[in-house]
């Protein structure tokens, strides 16, 4: 048999099921892997070994009994630390909640362990999930298993380098501008953003509440569609939860006849030579299975950096109000008089990126300005939704490249607006509520990986993630870094 952390999550289970490997085993085969790669890749805040050794045994009791098993079992699952699991610490990042314990479960945590999975450990990520490079987390920066010098992408940087290093099979992420398919495509994992509403946000600290989504990130698409199928479901706790049975994800490496894919090339005529070079060669993969291209017209996707900026800034700002060093979190001990309380919690628990969002989001929101940023920004988003609906009249899923480049190297973007303009081409799915994916493409000249994106229509998550499987199927481009393997 291969190396335990060689099988995809769907096979480990299966090894588990037929009663080759004790789910302890399993627990302590990664609990070992994060104990040895983790001091250099930087990926985990906090390990749940205790935790997920107690689970192991249980399932193996369970199994031992005949007891009837779940979807995700024995399956090694690390959380992004924006997520609570009920009596651990949700860090967010940030020093502000660096002693916080969850009191309850985010929904889509509930699911999994609900469906036996093995939580594992809390992964590193932007403050408050803002940012694209993971060098915004207050405690330390997550290094690319690819090449260390390298970033993992942001913010969900922990559980995209944890799946490349194969520290854990699944790991949850939250995408608002890109912040799960950035990173997949810069650790060469598999990143899923489903559907707005179609993975409860309840569990989730918000950042962007009108963008942000729980999704998973895999090794595999197959795995990716597991999680999906035991995540996406109706959850009466988060009223943007869309009211819909949950979805089982039939996947055939074959597309059915007629699939029609839309490429923007008017709008991506600035990609640089390599990346458009990886971009043909993912066409030309999608019409070896049979697939129709036509282009499509998407250039209002050029204002999605600024529409984004405005309105996810305006949200955090309203979300971030409630860490007021009252409620939650830190509380400043310089701090006499309430009003000082307020202010100096907020100076020392805040980092910088976040208290610059802050700003500008109440300056775009604020009395004089409202106008002309924050509804101007709601009236292009509409336009931006407009172009996807006009686009997916004429085919069945929209491709794109994921990034501008593979992943850079820690301190490259000094310039925080440049930073921002690497989101180009993720942030449109969040401001038209769409699912996307990111599936390994390829690999840059200097060996870094690359990922290619399909965007779907509103609720068509099972067959965009069954174009990312036929894809994923004829290209075969899913491997793990050398050191790691
Ligand atoms: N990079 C984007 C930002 O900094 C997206 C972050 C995210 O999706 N959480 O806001």
């Amino acid at each position: 048999m291969k190396p335990i952390h060689h099988l995809s999550a769907i096979e480990l289970r299966d090894a588990f099921f037929r009663g080759e490997l004790s789910a302890v085993q399993i627990a302590e085969s990664f609990l070992a892997r994060m104990k040895i790669h983790d001091p250099k890749i930087g990926a985990f805040l906090s390990t749940l070994g205790p935790r997920a050794l107690m689970k192991a045994e249980i399932l193996d009791k369970k199994r031992a009994h005949n007891q009837p098993l779940g979807k995700m079992a024995a399956i090694p699952v690390a959380i992004k630390d924006n997520m609570h699991i009920a009596g651990e610490l949700t860090t967010c990042g940030s020093n502000f909640l660096k002693n916080y314990k969850a009191p309850f479960n985010a929904t889509a945590v509930h699911l999994m362990e609900e469906e036996d999975a093995l939580l594992i450990g809390k992964t590193n990520l932007d403050e408050f999930a803002m940012g694209s490079s993971n060098e915004n987390s207050a405690f330390f920066p997550v290094n690319n298993p690819w090449d260390l010098k390298c970033v993992p992408g942001g913010s969900s940087g922990g559980s995209s380098a944890a799946v490349a290093a194969r520290m854990a099979l699944i790991a949850t992420g939250s995408d608002t501008g890109g912040s799960i398919r950035q990173p997949a495509s810069f650790c060469g994992v598999v990143g899923y953003k489903p559907t707005y509403g179609r993975v409860s946000r309840y569990g989730l600290v918000s950042f962007g509440s009108s963008l942000d989504q729980i999704g998973p990130f895999a090794a595999t698409v197959a795995d990716a569609a597991l999680t999906m199928e035991v995540i996406g479901r109706h959850c009466e706790h988060d009223a943007t939860s869309l009211d819909l049975p949950q979805e089982a994800y039939p996947l055939s490496p074959k597309l059915e006849t007629d699939a029609t894919f839309g490429v923007p090339w008017h709008f991506l005529e600035n990609l640089s030579p390599e990346i458009r070079a990886n971009f043909e060669h993912s066409i030309e993969v999608m019409k070896s299975l049979g697939a129709k291209i036509v282009e499509i017209d998407l250039d209002v996707l050029k204002y999605s950096i600024a529409v984004y900026y405005i309105l996810a800034t305006a949200e955090a700002s309203t979300n971030l109000a409630r860490f007021d060093g009252i409620r939650y979190g830190l509380r400043s001990q310089n701090a006499k008089t309430l009003e000082e309380i307020y202010e100096q919690s907020r100076k020392e628990g805040f980092g910088r990126e976040v208290k610059k969002r802050i700003m500008l989001g109440t300056y775009v929101l604020s009395a004089g300005y409202q106008d002309a940023f924050y509804k101007k920004a709601q009236k292009v988003r509409t336009l931006i939704i407009d172009a996807f609906d006009n686009a997916f009249n004429k085919c069945d899923a929209v491709m794109m490249p994921v990034t501008t480049s593979g992943a850079f190297e820690h301190g490259a973007f000094q310039d925080p607006l440049q930073m921002y303009l690497q989101d180009i081409f993720t942030v449109p799915a969040n401001l038209a509520g769409l699912p996307g994916i990111s599936v390994p493409s390829g690999f840059d000249s200097r060996g870094m990986p690359l990922g290619v994106q399909f965007l779907g229509p509103q609720m068509c998550d099972v067959s965009l993630m069954q174009y990312a499987y036929a894809y994923e199927q004829a290209s075969k481009h899913t491997r793990i870094p050398r050191h790691y393997e």
